[in-house]
């Protein structure tokens, strides 16, 4: 038959920046060229499912054209850098903000090949090189990079892809330790940053039946102080680049590395290039999950107002009314890592006429949104991935109304809740290894169930039990959910109540349920 050229586009937007103008955009190109839906992504970008080949080009200049930045984000090198998308005038947001942007920067390869688009092993567009950074070129501060065209990435790129993520103390709405690099801000008693911690080798992705490759929470690297933080990525990226595997993909992303040499190895190798010691890491508070949802003040006076997108899927009403919102009244927005919203710079004379216009189409408060739902995050799997085994953002809303008649029955509130992440496949594009209750397709409707992450995104889960079909959750669902109702120590999440409850004796619980 005709061959399928139908292809998914994603753009690049550090922080999850999006200005009016590619917002109003980008829900053209949807109707026009996509599938008529919007869909954001757990890393804070658009995809754009469905466009034809024959449309490719036509809809990559439009984006490029009007977003005056850059499409990307695929491939072996550095992934859209994550920032917390919250539009706060703090000091230390706007640092963290605008040192995403700076390392977006550094690692965005000068050589044209970045923009090549291949489908099905043919050219199709090449764009131009984007400008160049100064930052980049800049091998004068003790480091010590070998010479070539791509400063960075060297003349054969990074053996895999490369994720980083900046935030500031508490603020874990980017999922920090799942980063390849992840940085965090450090201010001083008056709130004016200094310098940054850096964590290494956090990575989700992994393959079935090989223990070989893991999930792995990023470990602590230390400290730089801010005017040095460029030059300690550089020196990070091109240790990966330089030692990471090539002879397998499997084994690739800097998680391998940093495991097989120690952490120890790891860094003073890395301190070579840097050209410096690392200073201790800076002891900081917890981390939180932050949703950003509903109304907030930014700081300048204006306000922001976030908005829960399931599975970050943009469509019908709800398309409809956030286009006419942001349209009308000129409105920047950011896209969160967990898929959702945030309209942004809106007047306080307009919170009013903006409410209404939300709450019209179901997108405000008394809308009924699940608590279980405002975790919930699940990659789009079929049939729009084609290394999808199973469903996943297509199964996920029947999913949580399931754990959310189990809670109902054993017992559990309302407001109690729980971090369900579901994807068709290990590549863990959702993060379900960082889920109280995670689910990787395993099978034409089977899951392997993973637990034990954390409602703070601070622990990895583990796997507990293969092959369970979706129609047998409620066997194991119900087991669990029931003794941690019972048996939880005071304000216990289920995640860390199956970690101290320990995975034996769950099962055993779960073998002997009727
Ligand atoms: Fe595709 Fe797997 Fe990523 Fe889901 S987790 S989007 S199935 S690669």
């Amino acid at each position: 038959g005709p061959k399928n050229y139908s292809f998914m586009l994603r753009t690049k937007n550090p922080c999850g920046k999006v200005s009016n103008q590619l917002y109003l955009t980008m829900d053209d190109l949807a109707d026009q060229f996509g599938i008529g839906t919007l869909r954001l992504t757990t890393r804070q970008t658009f995809q754009l499912h469905g466009v034809l080949k024959k449309d490719l080009k036509t809809v990559m200049s439009t984006i490029i054209k009007n977003m005056g930045s850059t499409l990307g984000a695929c491939g072996d090198l550095n992934r859209n850098v994550l920032a917390p998308a919250a539009p706060l005038t703090r000091k230390d947001y706007l640092f963290a903000q605008q040192t995403a942007d700076n390392i977006a920067a550094l690692l965005t390869p000068q050589s044209g090949f970045y923009y090549d688009v291949w489908v099905d092993g043919e050219q199709v567009i090449t764009a131009e090189p984007p400008e160049v950074v100064k930052a980049r070129n800049d091998n004068s501060h003790g480091t010590n990079f070998p010479d070539s065209a791509e400063p960075i990435y060297g003349t054969q790129f990074l053996p895999r892809k490369f994720k980083i993520a900046v935030t500031v103390p508490t603020d874990n709405s980017v999922d920090i330790l799942t980063n390849d690099i992840g940085v965090v801000v450090v201010s001083d008693g008056d709130g004016e940053p200094q310098g940054f911690n850096l964590y290494v080798g956090g990575g989700m992705g992994r393959t079935h039946r090989l223990e070989t490759t893991f999930p792995r929470l990023g470990e602590p690297l230390g400290y730089v102080p801010k005017e040095d933080i460029l030059y300690a990525i550089k020196a990070i990226v091109v240790t990966q680049r330089e030692n990471g595997r090539r002879d397998d993909r499997k084994y690739s992303r800097m998680k391998y590395l940093i495991s097989s040499w120690g952490i120890e190895k790891f860094r003073s190798v890395v301190e070579e290039y840097y050209g410096k010691k690392f200073e201790p890491f800076r002891v900081l508070p917890e981390w939180e999950f932050k949703s950003y949802l509903g109304w907030h003040e930014q700081g300048d006076g204006s306000l922001f107002c976030g908005l829960h997108v399931d599975s970050g899927r943009i469509g019908g009403k709800m398309k409809k009314t956030l286009r006419e919102v942001i349209e009308k009244y000129h409105l920047n927005v950011r896209l969160t890592p967990n898929q959702n919203i945030i309209l942004c710079d809106i007047r306080n004379a307009w919170k009013r006429p903006i409410t209404t216009a939300l709450a019209q189409a179901g997108l405000l408060q008394p809308r009924y949104v699940d608590p279980l739902n405002i975790t919930a995050m699940a990659c789009p799997a079929l049939p729009l991935c084609p290394l999808a085994i199973t469903e996943a953002e297509r199964g996920i809303p029947d999913l949580l109304k399931r754990v959310r008649a189990v809670f109902e029955k054993v017992g559990l509130k309302y407001n109690e809740s729980i971090v369900v992440r579901v994807t068709g496949c290990p590549n863990g594009c959702a993060r379900p290894y960082m889920a109280e209750l995670g689910l990787v397709g395993d099978g034409p409707n089977s899951y392997q169930i993973w637990l034990g992450g954390r409602p703070n995104q601070t622990a990895i889960a583990r796997t507990f039990m293969n092959k369970v079909k979706v129609q047998d959750f409620e066997k194991v669902l119900e087991p669990l959910l029931y003794y941690w109702k019972r048996r939880r120590l005071s304000k216990e999440s289920f995640g860390d109540f199956t970690t101290r409850m320990g995975f034996e004796k769950l099962q055993e619980l779960v073998d002997k349920w009727e």
